[in-house]
């Protein structure tokens, strides 16, 4: 997104809303041409609004935007694809709302990125479509670490660099990968990880979605990968507040608010 643009024409998803003065909303979203933008949606909450629709969470929307003051402004929206068996399902609506928290934290302001976004979309649809997301959803949290510098190391023991064998081992959130029982048994802030477990967390890391698909993950292993990913995430989020890109970030949502006030 150029300065000079006053109006632009995004593919995007929605991440979320909130309520903003009588009758506006706060929209953020994830466009494939221009990255994150909070936007602003006037009037939307009114009943005859006709974008309202198309700027719900989880929706896949072609967005005409015109620049204002502090926020850009929606004038337009259209849906793309509406993902309708995500709305219709508690569980489904859980895990697309993951998708879209993970979308906001791994991704910034004003830069695109088409894979993320074809990420974003297709796990979205993977969702919606099968009853059964949880190969969609690891395969979408081990490429977006991927994407954004943070794939952990699960070959070599990422403290004495050994190449990991067929065995028990352990998993370093800190250190972002697995350790070898010899050096795993030193740490105190590791976990440990089945040798079935890390074997189908390497598949998931190294094979197209399409290999993956009709994979049936037995069910601990589901358990101890969920759990596992969960931790390292949460730690990579941690870690990314204060990078640098987070700040800059930061320091731009602080300098839109002062403005707003
Ligand atoms: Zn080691």
């Amino acid at each position: 997104m150029k300065p000079s643009e006053r109006l632009q024409t995004v593919e995007a998803v929605i991440i979320s809303h909130k309520e903003f003065g009588e009758a506006d909303r706060l929209v953020n979203l994830f466009s494939l041409e221009s990255g994150k933008i909070r936007s602003l949606a006037k009037g939307v909450r009114k009943i005859h609004s006709r974008k309202a629709a198309y700027l719900e969470p989880f929706m896949h929307s072609k967005v005409v935007l015109a620049r204002g003051k502090t926020f850009w402004i929606i004038t337009q929206a259209d849906a793309i694809f509406n993902n309708p068996a995500i709305r219709d399902s508690l569980s489904k609506t859980a895990q697309a709302a993951y998708v879209m928290e993970l979308t906001d934290r791994f991704t910034i302001e004003e830069e695109p990125d088409r894979e993320i976004f074809r990420l974003i979309t297709d796990t979205l649809k993977r969702i919606n479509d099968h009853p059964d997301a949880f190969n969609a959803l690891r395969f979408f949290e081990l490429r977006i670490l991927d994407q954004t510098g943070f794939r952990p190391d699960l070959t070599n023991c990422v403290d004495c660099g050994k190449e990991i064998t067929a065995q028990d081992q352990y998993f370093s959130r800190e250190q972002g990968g697995v350790l070898c029982p010899a050096c795993g048994g030193l740490h105190t802030r590791v976990r440990k990880v089945s040798m079935n477990t890390l074997r189908y967390m390497r598949h998931f890391q190294r094979s197209a979605y399409a290999e993956l698909a009709r994979a049936s993950v037995p069910f601990e292993v589901q358990e101890e990968m969920t759990a596992l990913m969960n931790s390292y995430l949460s730690n990579v989020v941690e870690r990314k507040l204060n990078a640098p890109d987070f700040l800059k970030q930061i320091n731009r949502e602080t300098r839109d608010q002062r403005q707003v006030k």
